[in-house]
């Protein structure tokens, strides 16, 4: 995060222009165009409208099949090492995240990625480890530890980076109300800015904006407690509207 000429904080902006998204022959994204530039911004919808397709295309990790994803300026499909320099991503389960036996290395490898060599990215993760009070996790071994745990490792390792941007994709499905109320706070705490994917209004209630996606496309975009009361009441009627004839047989 930089520092203005008056001291004001400068966010990433993150500039989406028609992106769209087919696979095989559904258009899983059609022709989306945002600009965010916001300390929070939450993305809702229900299941299947395209949250993740969406959070893996913010974060770098997918081409959109036509349209661009920029952050300040750099094309993230195009420009690998700069999307990894700065957005981050978490995602709903840390299994399909973690990918070595210990908490060290797990942390290391995104610096190491980002061309820190093996001292300094040693000293980078103590670092970390040490602000979040978790020093006693060196060498721990990272099957052995708890979802919450692993979901706070992930943290972990993607604010060693300095990411300017975090992507969260429903990060909290599947952690118990403590757990999930702990990472909460630490991920308040966060000084880069957060695109938050989730289903649940509750998570997004205090953001800076929140999008409505609905099957691929933006159906809301506005204040957040406009977005959130149409979303809940679209929510409420879909949960009424539903056929149930194949339940009952
Ligand atoms: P959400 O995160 O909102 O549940 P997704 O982005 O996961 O939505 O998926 C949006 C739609 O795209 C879904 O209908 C899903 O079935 C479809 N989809 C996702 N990935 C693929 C894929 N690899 N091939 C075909 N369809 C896909």
């Amino acid at each position: 995060i930089v520092k203005g000429s008056h001291g004001a904080v400068l966010r990433p902006e993150l500039m989406l222009e028609d992106v769209s998204v087919r696979l095989g022959d559904v258009d899983v994204l059609s022709a989306i165009s945002l600009r965010m530039q916001e300390r929070r911004v939450g993305i809702v919808g229900r299941n299947g409208s395209g949250k993740t397709t969406l959070a893996r295309i913010i974060a770098g990790l997918q081409a959109p099949t036509r349209g661009s994803a920029r952050i300040d300026g750099d094309d993230m499909a195009r420009d690998r090492k700069s999307a990894l320099r700065a957005v981050g991503i978490l995602f709903q389960n840390p299994d399909h995240q973690i990918i070595f036996p210990t908490v060290d290395e797990e942390i290391a490898f995104g610096l190491m990625q980002l061309g820190h060599d093996r001292d300094a990215a040693a000293r980078e993760t103590s670092a970390i480890l040490s602000r979040f009070g978790k020093s006693g996790w060196h060498g721990a071994a990272t099957h052995s530890l708890s979802q919450g745990q692993k979901q706070l490792v992930c943290l972990m390792a993607v604010l060693a980076m300095r990411p300017r941007l975090i992507v969260l994709d429903e990060p909290y499905s599947g952690l118990d109300i403590p757990t999930r109320m702990q990472l909460v706070r630490y991920v308040d705490a966060v000084e880069a800015s957060v695109v938050q994917i989730t289903h649940d209004p509750d998570h997004v209630r205090a953001f800076d904006r929140v999008i409505w996606l609905d099957e691929g496309s933006v159906r809301m975009d506005g204040p957040t407690d406009e977005v959130l009361a149409a979303f809940e009441a679209q929510m409420t009627a879909w949960g009424q509207d539903d056929d149930l004839s194949d339940l009952a047989g």
